[in-house]
């Protein structure tokens, strides 16, 4: 839905596309709305939130359902924000920086930033939502405000952070350095709000310390080689996840479509070429805590489903260096909100 794709899906599509979804999943159905802006649709989306819930209280009842959407935040209203929570929408915020970081990657049609539309809304989204994630991604341009970008929206109220840099844009070696240093700060903020006893997640660190102290660690969780995610397309064209879709306009990628079902045979080929680990990554130390598996990443940024660009690469393991820093820290100070979020059975 939305403007990124020139045309929204109609109802008909959206109906199908919820059916579909309970009847080749196994487990949680997690139904996600995502754009271009998905609110720019915000009656199909209540009404395509509304049918999934029908069709599980129905057709599916003991089969959990959960609905997400991710959003620019400009379409945010009260009206809106009671409608989501109403239906136990949960609702994700892009925000890359405050202020000036943002206004950086984040433009209005007609031109400008968009933070100052953005800044008064925050207390109403939080009154509804007050763990909310806030999705901050990184580019060279906005990357010297990342610290005091998530700092600062740390002081508006926000708690979850979910951090990661846009692999497709030119990383050369000044910004990489730049971006570990952009971490260190971010690790030092995190670090304090443990000792503050104040409560923060920040992806970037929670995510590694996890998949090293959890036995199932969990190192993402949107995929599993692609076999736990589809993605439909407003022409109801099938992709293995939303960061495939893109124009709808590569078809090689399409694994079938709503009328016609899934082209198995294509699935098993990409998860096939997906779960051939990358050469170098098999005798990595960082391999086990690495999103160097997410094919969409490694697609778009190499032309190969395994093969991890250099910059995913580097910020992995700047992330997990600082990440394992702060946890030895907090681990030997024997900190109890260390303990409790990371080994506690
Ligand atoms: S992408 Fe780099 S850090 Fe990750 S597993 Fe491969 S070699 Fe290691
Ligand atoms: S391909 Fe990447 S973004 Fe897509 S579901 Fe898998 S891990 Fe997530």
């Amino acid at each position: 839905m939305g403007r990124k794709y020139g045309r929204a899906m109609d109802r008909a599509t959206a109906e199908a596309a919820v059916r579909f979804g309970f009847a080749h999943s196994t487990r949680t159905v997690d139904l996600s709305f995502f754009g271009g802006e998905p609110l720019l649709e915000k009656d199909l989306l209540l009404h395509t939130a509304d049918y999934a819930l029908a069709w599980q209280r129905d057709q599916a009842p003991g089969k959990p359902l959960r609905l997400f959407v991710t959003t620019n935040g400009l379409g945010l209203d009260e009206a809106f924000l009671q409608e989501a929570r109403r239906r136990g929408l949960i609702v994700s915020l892009s925000l890359d920086g405050h202020g000036r970081g943002h206004d950086l990657t984040r433009t209005l049609p007609e031109g400008g930033g968009s933070f100052a539309a953005l800044e008064p809304k925050f207390p109403a989204i939080l009154a509804v939502f007050p763990w909310i994630e806030v999705l901050v991604t990184v580019t060279p341009r906005n990357l010297p405000f990342l610290g005091e970008g998530v700092e600062k929206l740390y002081a508006c109220g926000f708690r979850n952070f979910i951090v990661g840099p846009n692999y497709e844009e030119a990383w050369e070696e000044p910004a990489l350095q730049r971006l570990e240093e952009e971490y260190r700060r971010l690790a030092s903020f995190y670090e304090a709000r443990f000792r503050d006893g104040h409560y923060i997640y920040l992806s970037l660190f929670d995510t590694k310390i996890a998949a090293h102290t959890r036995t199932r660690g969990e190192i993402c969780s949107c995929c599993d080689k692609n076999d736990g995610e589809i993605a439909v397309a407003p022409s109801g064209n099938i992709y293995p996840c939303l960061r495939f879709v893109k124009e709808d306009a590569d078809h090689a990628l399409v694994l079938g479509t709503l009328a016609t079902g899934l082209d198995r045979k294509k699935r098993a080929k990409l998860m096939l070429e997906a779960g051939r680990e990358w050469p170098e990554c098999l005798e990595c130390a960082f391999r086990g805590r690495c999103f160097h598996y997410c094919t969409a990443v490694n697609f778009k940024v190499t032309g190969r489903f395994n093969q991890p660009p250099a910059v995913l690469c580097r910020q992995e393991q700047a992330a997990i260096r600082c990440a394992d820093e702060v946890a030895a820290r907090l681990h030997a100070a024997g900190n109890p909100l260390f303990h409790e979020r990371f080994y506690r059975k």
